[in-house]
């Protein structure tokens, strides 16, 4: 199919780097660390020497530097192989580096982002709680100044890359009084004491992307490791979301695109009464489908992308691109799972292949980083002004 998009040279590279290297480093491995549900160091610290994990972070701070664009494509190739190891990715660069990259200062950024751009430490965010997700505003957890230090208290839930992150970017209330403007965001270093690593989630999909609780027991954290101002901690962690759901679209695309590329082959081999079953309009026509909403998917996350690279200049949010492709995108990957199973029939519910893996990863990219539900009231607060 020929693409509204020419990539550049420089753009076909990193595709074509992401694309070998999950071909060859990923894919092999993926059913094996999706049954054990280990996290997948090896081939994550490879990634990082490939320069996967801070692919905008500039060079001078360990980066590939290059564009939102060269992110999204080279996302998309991990995730087609396998998505736990783009979960990873996706929250070392988009909602860890990011956060630095516009909030930090020169010492944060030296200190905390050079390393996991690099791929050398792991990042995670935190700003889940067993009592609020979306609603994230209600809190519980509390950081309470006490001369050069924060004591922090209480309880996160749902952080990817829990069980082994070196640093949590920590979303916690300094004054519950004004509630989200009272959120504060801090750099919390793993090895400090009063940082515990809690319940591991046993998990549906994306299960080598370790997920836990983390406990605060009194922890000191110095206040050069606050990020922003007290009360800026909502705006970052927004913000930063912006950043995140193109990452979770291009996931989804991944996705997607593997559940169909499955589905096209085995529909040019299997045979029923005498047919190939893609010559079944019942067959083809699921195809067509997952094929225009893949296309429809990629032409959100690629103008969520330049909406991103504009911002650097015009300082223009892209909040509503960036929720309309996740949305667009992760449904997409249900749908184009769900069928992929169908396709595949006795075959799509075996775990001799990976289309059921498909169909159990796709369906946490309509869920974190804002459910569906929530892109949707951004999407129309946005469109109609109306509350
Ligand atoms: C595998 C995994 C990894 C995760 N990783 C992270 C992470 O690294 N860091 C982190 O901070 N969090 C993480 N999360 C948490 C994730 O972002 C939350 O689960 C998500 O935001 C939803 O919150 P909740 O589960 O509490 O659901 P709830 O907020 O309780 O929502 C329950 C239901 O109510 C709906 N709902 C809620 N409010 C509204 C509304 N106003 N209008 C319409 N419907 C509404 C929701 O859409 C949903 O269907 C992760 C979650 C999972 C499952």
């Amino acid at each position: 199919m020929s693409q509204a998009f020419t990539l550049s040279d420089e753009h076909k590279m990193i595709q074509k780097a992401a694309r070998d290297f999950a071909e060859k480093e990923i894919k092999p491995i993926a059913a094996e660390f999706d049954e054990s549900g280990d996290f997948p160091s090896e081939t994550i610290r490879k990634m990082g020497e490939m320069g996967f994990m801070g692919i905008e972070v500039p060079e001078e701070y360990g980066g590939a530097g290059m564009d939102t664009l060269a992110y999204v494509l080279a996302l998309e190739e991990i995730c087609k192989a396998d998505a736990s190891h783009g979960t990873i990715m996706s929250v070392n660069n988009s909602l860890f580096n990011y956060a630095f990259m516009n909030f930090g200062t020169e010492e944060q950024k030296q200190k905390y982002m050079v390393p996991v751009a690099r791929g050398e430490k792991i990042g995670a965010y935190s700003l889940t709680e067993p009592m609020s997700g979306s609603d994230a505003g209600t809190m519980r957890s509390r950081a309470v100044r006490k001369g050069d230090e924060y004591i922090i208290n209480g309880r996160k839930s749902w952080v990817t890359g829990g069980p082994v992150a070196d640093y949590v970017l920590l979303y916690t209330m300094t004054d519950p009084e004004k509630k989200h403007r009272g959120v504060t965001a801090f750099i919390i270093d793993a090895d400090r004491p009063g940082f515990v690593r809690a319940k591991k989630e046993p998990k549906m999909g994306i299960r080598a992307s370790a997920t836990s609780e983390l406990v605060f027991e009194d922890y000191h954290c110095p206040v050069e490791n606050r990020l922003g101002e007290e009360g800026d901690g909502f705006k970052i962690a927004m913000t930063v979301l912006d950043a995140g759901r193109i990452g979770i679209a291009s996931q989804a695309l991944g996705i997607a695109e593997a559940a169909y590329e499955a589905s096209l082959e085995y529909a040019r081999e299997r045979e029923a009464f005498g047919k190939k079953i893609g010559q079944f309009q019942g067959t083809s026509f699921k195809l067509a489908d997952m094929k225009t909403r893949i296309e429809a998917s990629r032409l959100l996350i690629y103008q969520a992308a330049f909406a991103k690279e504009r911002f650097k200049t015009t300082g223009e949010r892209f909040t509503l691109e960036a929720s309309m492709a996740k949305l667009f995108a992760s449904e997409t990957a249900n749908f184009c799972a769900n069928h992929a199973v169908q396709i595949h029939a006795g075959m799509g519910y075996s775990k001799e292949l990976p289309i059921e893996r498909y169909y159990r990863d796709a369906k946490i990219t309509e869920i974190y980083e804002g459910t569906s539900e929530i892109q949707r009231l951004v999407i129309a607060r946005l469109e109609t002004g109306l509350r």
